[in-house]
């Protein structure tokens, strides 16, 4: 088992991973008022890999990401859709787990949702108003900031600087501009409500986090994540509650940079790929997992066509690697070493390959470092086509793959062998897609998922591949 380091936002320093007990993630996953975007998709991506990173590595680790289903966002966007805001937000967790499913990274251990957990959220609302943290005004609840001397510690932001970005209508229910909502009474358009001992409301957004980090985890758990926009208020909001109330927090805070799409402009002038549907669509999940990857999850990352389209690349030569060190009649492994690794000569493991794998693996040990280990990754190809034959190859970017979420590019891929229904739906997706149908065509692609199969778009256009 290797030492694991992760850089803390809190402290600012490298931190290790505890091997001593479980390794308990959460991360902060998304508010369903939309299908997910790309850069939704990244936290869920780089969480999941790390949990199963760590796995691999001999880590007991449990992953879990909330839902939220209580938000401003959903009772207006559901408004705008003409629907009750539970049906609303239901179906949007519904296409928010198919979206993240065709990403092929597995589930979280666990996937709360605010709406499941509001008894947790009245109780530590009840014990911070308890331990005067907190005070009900006007049927809603806010948490007293200057109780807490703590606050600030996450973000280091100078008290001026804090905008918990609320409404302005709580501005006279406030005793200091700084404090924020941990409950809220029931306000005229909202179609869903629940008893509190302050009348009929709702949970703000901050304090389903702190409760559901608990319930899931326990008081005290490693390693706490999400996008570095939710540091403040969010995450600074979480601390306060949770510590408050005498519960310590997380050990470690882990923030993914965001995923820069250019906004509208981009929205307009490259169709909807930042929808991370139409992206798996567009470029294939192999594409949209190696995109993701692709730089150092604390930074941020640039999305549009160019990225994607080496990503895309990059993709291929992986795929190609299998194709020709291990397709039949090659000089490289058979399929059964590539498979179970248990062919008849063991990887030696002063052999470059297995070196690789080390680098790799140590790599992704320091501070979760993908850029790196990819490299590592394709100079081992790269070497490997360059030789008649590196025994070991085969099996060590078989490993590699596997442990990014890539482990389908080193299976023997089937095209070409689609039956005649599945080619004629292709067709008509064509068609449909140069129509500019795209809801016909997201429904046909939906249909040959269904059949087993996966498009994936490569530069010759798209192909039909039995999953
Ligand atoms: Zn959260």
């Amino acid at each position: 088992m290797r030492e694991v380091r992760i850089r803390d936002t809190l402290s600012g320093a490298l931190q290790s991973i505890d091997p001593e007990h479980e390794v308990g993630i959460y991360a902060c996953g998304p508010t369903v008022y939309s299908r997910i975007h790309i850069g939704n998709a990244r936290p869920f991506v780089v969480f999941s890999l790390f949990a199963r990173f760590l796995r691999s590595e001999g880590f007991k680790t449990r992953l879990v990401v909330n839902v939220t289903d209580i938000n401003d966002k959903i009772y207006v966007a559901a408004a705008r859709a003409g629907e009750p805001s539970a049906k609303f937000a239901a179906e949007m967790t519904a296409a928010y787990v198919s979206d993240t499913d065709a990403l092929g990274v597995g589930r979280p251990d666990a996937e709360p949702k605010a709406t499941e957990t509001v008894e947790g959220i009245v109780e530590l609302i009840a014990d911070l108003i308890e331990g005067e943290h907190a005070y009900e005004s006007g049927g809603d609840v806010y948490f007293r900031v200057r109780s807490f001397a703590d606050y600030g510690k996450l973000s280091n932001r100078r008290p001026e600087d804090m905008d918990q970005g609320e409404e302005a209508g709580t501005a006279g229910l406030k005793e200091e501009r700084l404090d924020f909502a941990l409950w809220k009474a029931t306000k005229e358009g909202e179609d869903t409500s629940w008893d509190s001992p302050w009348g009929p409301g709702r949970p703000a957004w901050h304090i389903e986090c702190s409760v559901m980090a608990e319930q899931e985890l326990g008081a005290s758990f490693a390693v706490h994540g999400g996008g570095s926009d939710l540091v403040f208020p969010h995450h600074e909001n979480e601390i306060a509650q949770s510590e408050a109330a005498g519960r310590p927090f997380a050990h470690v805070w882990m923030h993914n940079g965001m995923v820069d799409t250019g906004g509208e402009k981009m929205s307009k002038s490259e169709g909807n790929i930042f929808q991370l549907k139409e992206a798996l669509n567009r470029y294939g999940r192999e594409a949209v997992v190696a995109y993701l990857i692709s730089g150092h999850y604390r930074q941020p990352l640039a999305f549009g066509e160019l990225p994607m389209e080496e990503a895309v690349a990059r993709v291929e030569r992986i795929r190609n690697f299998f194709r020709t060190q291990a397709g039949p009649g090659s000089g490289g492994a058979s399929p059964e070493q590539q498979r179970g690794g248990s062919g008849e000569t063991p990887p030696d493991p002063d052999s470059g390959p297995a070196r690789r794998v080390e680098a790799f693996r140590d790599a992704l040990a320091d501070d979760f470092n993908t850029p790196r280990a990819m490299a590592e990754l394709f100079e081992l190809i790269a070497e490997a086509n360059r030789e008649d034959e590196l025994p070991g190859a085969v099996e060590a970017v078989s490993e590699m793959v596997e442990l990014v979420g890539l482990g389908t590019l080193s299976s023997p891929d089937g095209s070409g062998e689609a039956d005649e229904g599945a080619e004629r739906l292709m067709a008509e997706r064509d068609e449909a897609r140069a129509a500019k149908d795209f809801a016909r065509a997201d429904a046909i692609r939906d249909e040959l998922v269904s059949m087993g199969y996966e498009i994936r778009d490569s530069a010759d256009g798209p192909r039909l591949v039995r999953r």
